[in-house]
């Protein structure tokens, strides 16, 4: 029995009062402390401190509903990994050799865009790490890859225009110092620089761009190539970062132009997180001692190859600053796989050149351009195929029968053997039986080899070969260069040029890869030329630019050459003819490969002549197509039907 007193009933309501207003502070505090969590993320007032999130953020509604989330922080293997998330299902947690990484396998076959939470335990602390699931920007059938209707123009971003300064130098990156006088140090080049240069480009008439990698390369040196990946998610701040590549390629589809990224699956940079501190040994191959490859990759597909000389090749490191990454492993080729499709769905990329594409393991390369086709039907991936024989080039395109049962299911593979030929052809006086454009004929004559002949890169250099002209003084000799140009433009593949050869630009391999790789004039502020106007260059490069603009104007939309057929003749008076026919329209292609006028008898190209006269799209001049055609030394007539 209790009686309440008046005093004793104010003491009591004092006492609820005071409850009452811990409970509120509590209640504010709790939520403050929910607040700074969202706001610092894993950051802070937690166990554990995440360094590296792959990928960063991902899709909902992407074809394959798996996804890999790799952790990096120290010592975060002993979390307990829980997720709250809507039907974002956590299929497998896979713990590593090192303890400061964490592999979680997600399913998000049912899973809405939305930011869902990965909560790390670690005893009565946990850390909560948001993790996105964007909206699709567009359906993976929307992008477009680049085909034989597209001429692609190499840049190597360092080295091509500098339309930010403020970059050239990132601090606390490894290589902190530009030197345009040096040939392998940085030289400021940047995504800014080409997307200022766009209009330049899409005025000459190509298509499409294909950038020498622009990954982050925190390396220590040599840098500038770009071939030395630090961090797969990353473009290197020197040259604008993530979101200026995404404003480039977005900037380059308002101009009609695609876009096409370098990717380095066989190896990456030995001052990547991966590498520094290895998720385990297996993650790479070779991993006891340095060896490097061979560089003799035919022993991939030579049915005599020793399984040692295999091994060296494609397990091999292809530098001390370059360790081979171990695809076998199945984390490492999720990782690999799930960056490129980041980087399409990220940037909406038309295509990728994958490479140094033999020297990593053909299974994983397989399912890797098999996954990405399923994901982009039209998307297309060329890899660098380095190989000086038609043969073993058309090993490594999908759908070869000398590689069945086996199929790298690779698009398009590099003419590396064509472009060998093309840099003999046209100095040499050309015979019915040998030397000239006979090369070319009779390379062109084995093309039943190749399980796809129309879709191969072809080009006449790029930034690892010499350059189409070594020397300046060579260049006086255009009619080399015009021949050489009419020939890539008009037969079969996909046409690459390298930048600065529709000035002339002259590079000489033995004097050093970074002498392929000069600035183009007028890319950095105070240039004292400038070759992206007509007033900045030679009367000779003037001669060359407007020829190339006008060859590549002309073959856009030009269906006839991006989807014809071909049908050539052997060489007759020291001249190649070839026809490309597409929908009852043709070009012929008549090209005098002597020093000597010649006369041509046309009577066996009475099948792809269908009138006697026909205009010559070089010269603007009348030809008359009856009996004999009398040609000047070295000339080439485009005749359209
Ligand atoms: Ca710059």
């Amino acid at each position: 029995i209790f009686i309440l007193c008046p005093a004793r009933l104010e003491v009591n309501k004092y006492f609820c009062r005071i409850q009452k207003s811990i409970h509120i502070m509590k209640q504010t505090l709790l939520a403050l402390c929910s607040f700074i969590t969202l706001l610092f993320g894993a950051n802070s007032l937690h166990a554990v401190n995440i360094e590296k999130i792959a990928p960063t953020f991902w899709w909902a509604g992407m074809k394959n509903t798996e996804l890999q989330i790799l952790l990096y922080g120290k010592n975060i293997a002993s979390s307990e990994v829980s997720l709250s998330g809507n039907q974002v299902i956590l299929k497998e947690v896979v713990k590593q050799e090192n303890p400061n990484y964490l592999l979680l396998y997600l399913d998000i076959a049912e899973a809405q865009a939305q930011t869902f939470q990965i909560v790390l335990k670690q005893g009565k602390k946990s850390t909560t790490i948001p993790y996105e699931l964007k909206e699709r920007e567009r359906k993976g059938c929307d992008i477009q890859g680049f085909t034989a209707s597209d001429v692609l123009y190499l840049i190597m971003p360092d080295r091509f225009a500098n339309g930010n300064p403020d970059n050239d130098i990132v601090k606390g990156m490894r290589e902190d110092k530009v030197d345009r006088n040096e040939q392998y140090a940085r030289h400021g080049g940047d995504l800014k620089g080409i997307a200022d240069h766009l209009d330049y480009i899409a005025d000459l008439g190509v298509t499409a761009i294909w950038l020498n990698p622009t990954q982050e390369n925190d390396m220590k040196e040599g840098s500038y190539h770009g071939y030395a990946i630090t961090d797969y998610y990353q473009i290197d701040r020197r040259l604008g970062g993530n979101e200026d590549f995404k404003k480039l390629t977005e900037k380059a589809h308002e101009k009609g132009l695609k876009v096409v990224m370098d990717m380095i699956f066989n190896h990456c940079g030995s001052e990547n997180y991966l590498f520094r501190d290895k998720p385990s040994k297996d993650w790479f191959n070779f991993r006891s001692e340095y060896v490097q490859t061979s560089f003799k990759t035919a022993s991939v597909q030579d049915v005599h190859a020793s399984e040692y000389e295999r091994k060296i090749a494609t397990d091999g490191w292809f530098t001390q600053s370059m360790p081979d990454l171990n695809q076998r492993n199945r984390h490492v080729a999720r990782y690999l796989i799930q960056s490129s499709i980041w980087w399409i769905e990220y940037a909406g990329i038309n295509g990728i050149r994958q490479d140094t594409h033999p020297y990593a393991d053909f299974d994983f390369m397989s399912q890797w351009c098999k996954e990405v086709m399923e994901e982009y039907p039209h998307f297309n991936i060329v890899g660098e195929t380095w190989l000086n024989s038609n043969v073993l080039v058309s090993f490594w395109q999908k759908d070869s029968k000398l590689a069945a049962p086996r199929n790298s299911n690779l698009p398009t593979v590099m003419d590396f053997p064509l472009q060998g030929l093309m840099n003999q052809a046209f100095d040499e006086e050309t015979g019915e039986w040998s030397n000239g454009l006979y090369r070319l004929y009779d390379y062109l004559t084995q093309d039943l080899v190749y399980a796809d002949p129309m879709h191969l890169l072809t080009f006449l250099d790029n930034h690892d070969t010499s350059r189409f002209y070594q020397t300046e003084e060579q260049t006086a000799n255009i009619t080399r260069y015009k021949q050489a140009l009419a020939f890539l433009l008009t037969t079969r593949g996909i046409p690459q040029i390298y930048y600065g050869t529709e000035i002339l630009m002259p590079g000489d391999k033995s004097k050093g890869d970074g002498f392929l790789r000069m600035d183009f004039p007028g890319g950095w502020p105070g240039d004292r030329t400038n070759c992206f106007t007509a007033e900045g260059r030679t009367a000779l490069q003037n001669e060359a630019f407007d020829y190339t603009r006008k060859l590549l104007q002309w073959r856009k939309n030009n269906d006839v050459i991006g989807k014809g057929s071909l049908k050539h003749f052997s060489i007759a008076s020291g001249t190649y003819v070839y026809e490309r026919s597409y929908q009852g329209r043709s070009v012929v292609v008549i090209m005098n490969g002597t020093d000597q006028a010649q006369t041509l008898d046309l009577t066996p190209y009475k099948e792809i002549l269908p009138r006697q006269e026909a205009t010559d799209f070089l010269s603007g001049k009348q030809v008359k197509l009856v009996d004999k055609l009398a040609l000047d030394k070295r000339e080439t007539l485009i005749l359209s039907f």
